[in-house]
């Protein structure tokens, strides 16, 4: 593969900006075009940035405002390299888990694209024992107990350390899929059935984990941006509380009221986590916090789906914050205003829906919605979301419920 050496190469920072579509345009690829996705597209978009989408499915959100969209099994390592031979970019942005995460590692060893946050970030955090053991293992960072099992005798085994009740995972999974609680011994077969029915690959392997009683569970947004000095800075924007239901977030708020001790405690467990996985970009930081102790859940290195309450709370949205990391640009993680997001369901399973109530939602004060365009609808699917402001979060939260209540998908 053989890139141009323009100045826009992402070895030399800072780079020269150039024009979308022309030979000097910087070229990003999104590796997963969904709602998340579609805002990272939106706020390269504004800074002249050429973007290509890739998604696995055609006409996903993001695909319909880049320059080009390529429909592609992003789990085949060559239909992967193929695209990114392709295209050329000059930086690869993965959105989702589910990637041929060693066909990064290629492309980034070849040294012309530079992959957000690295090719190891993403492999670490695809799965969840590599990030896990990296976590408690090597960096000593405060978890629930936890062991792996390859079946149901060693799930017996592994409760002896974690006692119940536990939470079952399969290693390989997102969104609370294949996820379960148990409280008794009782329960544990049906849940390792559950867990090899969710599992996304890797069918035969679970992390069981003590269950933590957390007060409440944050996300914490950290940028990982080239300061004034030339150097990498971690920045940290305010908590994100966030409410969950069958493992997928239902609402979300920022700031999340918090001690000192446990907001030091919280930022020092993801810097920590953050500058192990290096890179530039956002990351989600999931932790749970019971007083003022902290325990590390999880790290996404992209924008969280929590974090959708920033594109109205803070002067740059998390997806604006990722697209000035990605591009070497300073960074600025400033709170304007407390707000929430609550989720826009499908509520039905069809494809090119309506959605009636928009206006009605529209009417709540300090009040946005987004609809993110999915050409097909499921009934616990995401297709909006409503964004609110207000002087505190309890107002802000329950404005964003009555919103999302307000639009009505039609089937
Ligand atoms: P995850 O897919 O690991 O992010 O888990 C989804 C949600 O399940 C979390 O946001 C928590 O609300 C809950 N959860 C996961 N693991 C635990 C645990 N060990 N203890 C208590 N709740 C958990």
């Amino acid at each position: 593969m053989q890139l141009d050496s323009t100045p826009s190469r992402p070895s030399s920072l800072p780079l020269r900006f150039g024009t979308p579509l022309a030979e000097n345009a910087i070229r990003v690829m999104m590796l997963g075009s969904g709602e998340l996705g579609k805002e990272v597209v939106i706020a390269l978009q504004r800074l002249g940035v050429e973007v290509i989408a890739v998604d696995r499915y055609p006409d996903a959100p993001g695909h319909q405002v880049a320059h080009r969209a390529h429909t592609v099994d992003m789990t085949d390592p060559d239909a992967l390299l193929a695209v990114i031979e392709l295209e050329k970019p000059h930086f690869v942005v993965p959105e989702i888990e589910a990637i041929a995460t060693d066909a990064l590692a290629v492309v980034e060893a070849r040294g012309e694209t530079v992959v957000i946050p690295t090719a190891r970030a993403t492999q670490l955090t695809m799965n969840r024992e590599g990030i896990r053991r990296l976590a408690a293992e090597e960096l000593g960072l405060p978890t629930s107990p936890y062991a792996f099992a390859n079946s149901l005798d060693e799930v017996r085994a592994a409760t002896e350390l974690t006692g119940f009740p536990c939470v079952i995972k399969p290693v390989m999974s997102s969104s609370g899929k294949g996820q379960s609680t148990v409280r008794t011994a009782d329960e544990l077969e049906s849940a390792w059935d559950y867990a090899m029915a969710g599992g996304r690959v890797n069918h035969g392997r679970v992390i069981v984990e003590g269950f933590v009683d957390f007060d409440y569970e944050i996300t914490q947004l950290t940028v990982r941006a080239v300061g004034s000095g030339g150097e990498v800075e971690t920045s940290f924007c305010e908590p994100i509380g966030h409410l969950q239901q069958s493992g997928d977030y239902v609402e979300s708020w920022q700031p999340q009221q918090m001690s000192a001790l446990a907001l030091a405690a919280a930022r020092e467990v993801s810097e920590k986590v953050t500058s192990a996985l290096g890179g530039r970009g956002i990351f989600g930081v999931e932790l749970f916090v019971k007083g003022d102790n902290v325990y590390f859940s999880e790290v996404s290195p992209r924008p969280h789906d929590t974090g959708l309450v920033t594109l109205r709370t803070q002067r740059l949205s998390e997806f604006e914050l990722h697209a000035r990391a990605i591009l070497g640009l300073p960074v600025d993680t400033t709170l304007t205003s407390p707000g929430a997001s609550a989720v826009i369901y499908g509520g039905v399973e069809a494809q090119a829906i309506g959605f009636d109530g928009v206006a009605e939602a529209l009417a709540v004060p300090e009040t946005d919605i987004r609809l993110f365009g999915k050409p097909e609808s499921f009934t616990r699917r995401r297709m909006g979301v409503a964004v609110s402001t207000a002087a505190d979060v309890e107002t802000a939260r329950s404005r964003a419920r009555e919103a999302a209540s307000k639009v009505r998908p039609v089937g």
